[in-house]
C-alpha cells in the first residue's frame, strides 16, 4: 500500500471584531500526496522507504540492494539515527565526488531536509556562509538539525538525532569566521585547509587568543614578506581590528606615532587592545579568552628551604600542594594554568636563597592574568611552635588591592572549610625601604607581590599552614591533606573567578 503523507490543511478565520483574537481551526479531514521528493518508495517498512529517499535525493540513483540493507539495518539497530544516516550520505566518496556548484548542493539540501524547493532570499544567505569560509558540511547541519527534518524523520518512526561534525573548522561559526578573515585580510588569499584547522583548534581550545591569532597572522613571514609601507601597515589593520577602512584622521594620528618612534608591534598592540576590537570579538561571537592562571610552588631545590627536624623540606609541600591545584584547576572551563616550576628546579636566575626574580618575570613571559604564590608558614620560633593556620599576603596600596583580596579571602574560606586549618586571615604588608609605585604610593614588602603589580597583576601568598605547629605539621606529612590543599585553592580560585565545570 502507498503511504501517504497527510497535509493539515490549517484555515485561518479572521475574528471580524476588533480586539477578539483570530480564530484558527486545523481541518484534518483534507489528505494529499506530498511533494515527489519527500514519497516513501512501494514498500511497507517507512525505515526502508526512508533510506531510499536519500538515495533518491542525495545520490539521485535507486539504491543497490545491498546498500539499502545496510542503511536500513544501521537505523533499526540504533546503531545510528535520522541525521548520521544523511551525514553518511553526504560524505559518501560518491557523493563527494560530484562536482557540484553551490547552488546545486544547496538545492539538495532544501529537497532532502527541508522537502521544498529553495527561495531566493535562503538560498543568498546560505550562500552568504559558504563565502564566508564556512565549510559545505557546517551548512548541511544546518539543515539537519531543522525541525523540518526532524518532522520528516518523524513521519518515517525516525529519530533524527544531531550531526556530528569533528573538524575544528566546524565546531564554532564565529572562530571559522574570524580566521578566514585573517587570511583574506592579512595575507590576500583563501583558507588552506590545514591551516585553518590548526588555527581554529588554537582558538577553540584556549591556546590562542584572538590577538595572539591576528598577531601569527601579522607577523608571518608570508605577511613581512609583503614588504609593506607603514601607511599600508595600519590600513590593514583597520580592516583586521576595526572591521573598517581608515579615517584619515585615525591614520594620520598612528603614522605619527610612528614617526616618533613607535614600532610595529606598538602599533599592533593598539589596535589589537583597542574597545573596538573587544567589541569586535563579542559580535563575532569568539570564546572568550581563557583566564591565564600562574601558580608558583614556592621555593626549590637551589633555593631550598630543607627542614629536615620537621620531617619535610617546603619547597616538596609547595609543590605537591601546587600539582593538585592545578590537575584541579584544569577541570574547569576557560582557565589555562601555568606552573613556575613542576619539579625541583629553579625557576629564578639561582644567585641564591633569596632570588626570586625569575617568577614573576616568568608569569609576565606567559601573559599571567594572575600570579599565586603557594607557601607553607613557620613561626621561626622552632618546633613545637603554638602558632598555627592558613593566612594570605596581598596588596595593599596598588590598583589591584581589591582584586587579590576577595581572590585570597576566597581561598582562605575553601582551604579552612575544607581541610582542618584555622583561618588567620588576608594580611598586608609594605616597608618604606622598598620604595615606591610610580604612583606615589609605598610599595608592598613581598617582591612576588610588588612586581607582579609592576608587571601588570595582581600577585597573592597563599602560607598553607605551619610547618613548626604540632597539628599543622601531622597535616603537612600527609599527602592526602595537601591534595586537598590544592583542590581547595583550586576551588576557591574557580569561585572568585565564577570558574565553571567542564
Ligand atoms: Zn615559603
Amino acid at each position: 500500500m502507498k503511504i501517504k503523507k497527510r497535509i493539515l490543511t490549517i484555515l485561518i478565520v479572521f475574528a471580524m471584531c476588533i480586539g477578539c483574537l483570530p480564530v484558527y481551526a486545523e481541518d484534518n479531514s483534507t489528505y494529499s500526496d506530498s511533494a515527489e521528493t519527500s514519497a516513501p518508495a512501494e514498500t511497507s517498512d517507512p525505515v526502508e522507504a526512508f533510506v531510499e529517499r536519500l538515495y533518491t535525493n542525495i545520490l539521485q540513483r535507486d539504491p543497490d540492494a545491498d546498500g539499502l540493507q545496510d542503511w536500513t539495518n544501521v537505523l533499526k539497530s540504533g546503531q545510528e539515527q535520522g541525521a548520521r544516516v544523511a551525514q553518511g550520505f553526504i560524505e559518501s566518496p560518491e557523493f563527494m565526488s560530484r562536482s557540484l556548484t553551490d547552488t546545486e548542493y544547496l538545492t539538495i539540501l532544501y529537497h532532502t531536509f527541508l522537502d521544498r524547493e529553495a527561495d531566493a532570499a535562503g538560498l543568498a544567505a546560505w550562500q552568504q556562509v559558504l563565502n564566508d569560509g564556512l565549510s559545505r558540511l557546517h551548512v548541511f547541519k544546518g539543515f539537519v538539525e531543522s525541525d523540518e527534518f526532524t518532522a520528516i524523520c518523524a513521519d518515517y518512526g525516525i529519530i533524527r538525532g544531531n550531526a556530528s561534525l569533528t573538524a575544528p573548522m566546524d565546531q564554532n561559526e564565529g572562530v571559522t569566521r574570524f580566521i578566514v578573515r585573517c587570511y583574506r585580510l592579512c595575507l590576500g588569499r583563501e583558507v588552506d585547509q590545514d591551516g585553518l584547522n590548526s588555527w581554529c583548534s588554537q582558538l577553540l581550545n584556549g591556546a590562542n587568543t584572538a590577538k595572539d591569532v591576528a598577531y601569527g597572522f601579522v607577523f608571518s613571514d608570508e605577511f613581512q614578506s609583503k614588504n609593506l609601507s607603514d601607511e599600508d601597515y595600519i590600513k590593514v589593520l583597520y580592516r583586521v581590528f576595526m572591521d573598517r577602512e581608515a579615517d584619515s584622521a585615525g591614520l594620520s594620528d598612528w603614522l605619527s606615532m610612528m614617526d616618533n618612534g613607535a614600532s610595529r608591534e606598538d602599533i599592533f598592540n593598539g589596535f589589537a587592545d583597542s574597545p573596538e576590537f573587544a567589541r569586535l570579538c563579542e559580535e563575532m561571537n569568539l570564546p572568550e579568552p581563557p583566564l591565564r592562571i600562574v601558580l608558583d610552588p614556592g621555593h626549590d631545590d637551589i633555593c631550598a628551604r630543607n627542614h629536615p627536624d620537621l620531617g619535610f623540606n617546603e619547597q616538596d609541600l609547595n609543590q605537591k600542594i601546587a600539582l593538585a591545584c592545578r590537575d584541579e584547576l584544569m577541570t574547569y572551563e576557560g582557565v589555562q594554568v601555568f606552573l613556575t616550576r613542576e619539579d625541583g628546579s629553579c625557576p629564578d636566575n639561582g644567585i641564591g636563597s633569596d632570588d626570586v626574580t625569575g617568577r614573576t618575570a616568568y608569569a609576565a613571559s606567559v601573559q599571567g592574568d594572575v600570579f599565586i604564590s603557594l607557601h607553607n608558614n613557620a613561626s621561626g620560633l622552632g618546633y613545637p611552635s603554638s602558632a598555627n593556620g592558613a593566612c594570605a599576603f596581598v596588596s595593599v596600596h596598588s590598583g589591584y588591592a581589591e582584586e587579590s583580596k576577595a581572590l585570597a579571602q576566597s581561598i582562605l574560606d575553601e582551604l579552612t572549610s575544607s581541610v582542618d586549618l584555622r583561618n588567620l586571615g588576608v594580611m598586608t604588608r609594605t616597608d618604606l625601604s622598598k620604595g615606591r609605585y610610580p604612583d606615589g604610593n609605598v610599595k608592598d614588602f613581598y617582591y612576588l607581590i610588588s612586581s607582579s603589580v609592576e608587571r601588570g597583576f595582581p600577585g597573592i601568598i597563599i602560607e598553607h599552614a605551619f610547618m613548626d605547629n604540632p597539628h599543622d605539621n601531622a597535616l603537612l606529612k600527609n599527602d592526602e591533606q595537601l591534595k586537598a590543599m590544592g583542590i581547595a585553592d583550586a576551588t576557591g580560585i574557580a569561585r572568585y573567578y565564577n570558574l565553571t565545570k567542564r
